[in-house]
């Protein structure tokens, strides 16, 4: 199965859940959003990034 390069993986810095986002918001003033507790978050704020 290929990897996918359009997207990154983030851990959300309130509750630790991983979670992948569109890397259009890599580097971005926009916030990403937990699924799990619906948290709002920058990519910089996210204590762990894979890209
Ligand atoms: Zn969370």
């Amino acid at each position: 199965m290929p990897v996918r390069e359009d997207i990154f993986w983030v851990t959300c810095p309130r509750c630790g859940e991983k979670f992948y986002c569109d890397n259009q918001l890599r580097h971005s003033s926009i916030k990403l959003m937990c699924p799990k507790c619906r948290h709002r978050f920058l990519d910089s704020d996210s204590p762990e990034i894979r890209e």
